[in-house]
């Protein structure tokens, strides 16, 4: 059987990275997400194991520092650390599924030094519609939105490192690109096999 494909996906928080793969999550079989750890709290309707597994700073540190360590990749992100399940993304490639990882820019520099991911940068139109959606999601504290801000500038110059960029402009439009991402690359893959 052959491996899985692994797509890496990073955007500045607040970008709508979620809302796009939930509704290609939807349209697309055969796609498994990476659940990660994160030591950050849960939002109102987050369910641990679906979105995060929430997890103290010492269980975090625990999974980090086994030999090999337990995540493929890990980082501090707006001062929460989060990290991958080196187990789960290797047996999902393993049985053949396709593994979305939704993970910063400093994880995806990770991931490419020791894997052949396929990375998609999600961009937003602009900084300023990128502010009108934090706050219009309503799920962070001031001071978590100027971090996240602040952050989305440095995070838009590792854009150019990406495979592929997508501007998260009308929904519809980034849904289909991403899906089109996704169903090009296994027909890439198909023809290699
Ligand atoms: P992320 O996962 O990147 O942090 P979310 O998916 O939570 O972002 O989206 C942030 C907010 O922006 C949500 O309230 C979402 O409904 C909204 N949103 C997402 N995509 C768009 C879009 N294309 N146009 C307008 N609002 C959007
Ligand atoms: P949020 O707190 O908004 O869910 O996520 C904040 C940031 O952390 C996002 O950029 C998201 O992609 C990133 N992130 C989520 N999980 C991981 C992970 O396992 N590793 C890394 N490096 N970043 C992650």
């Amino acid at each position: 059987m052959n491996e899985g494909i692994l797509l890496v996906l990073s955007a500045p928080s607040g970008c709508g990275k979620t809302t796009i793969l939930r509704q290609v999550m939807a349209e697309l079989p055969g796609l498994a997400f990476s659940v990660s750890h994160t030591t950050r709290q849960p939002r109102p309707g987050e369910i641990s194991g679906r979105d995060y597994h929430f997890v103290s700073m010492e269980q975090f540190k625990a999974i980090r520092d086994r030999q090999p360590s337990g995540f493929l990749e890990w980082a501090e992100v707006h001062g929460n650390r989060y990290g991958t399940s080196r187990q789960e993304v290797e047996s999902r490639l393993a049985a053949g599924e396709d593994v979305i990882l939704d993970i910063d820019v400093q994880g995806a520099e990770q991931v490419r030094r020791n894997a052949q991911p396929v990375t998609v940068f999600i961009a937003p139109p602009s900084l300023e519609e990128l502010e009108r959606r934090l706050r219009g999601r309503g799920t962070e504290s001031e001071e978590s939105v100027r971090r996240r801000l602040a952050n989305a500038a440095k995070e838009m110059q590792a854009a150019p490192a990406y495979t592929y960029l997508i501007i998260n402009d009308q929904l519809d439009q980034a849904v289909l690109e991403l899906k089109s991402v996704i169903i090009a690359e296994r027909c890439r893959r198909r023809g290699r096999a």
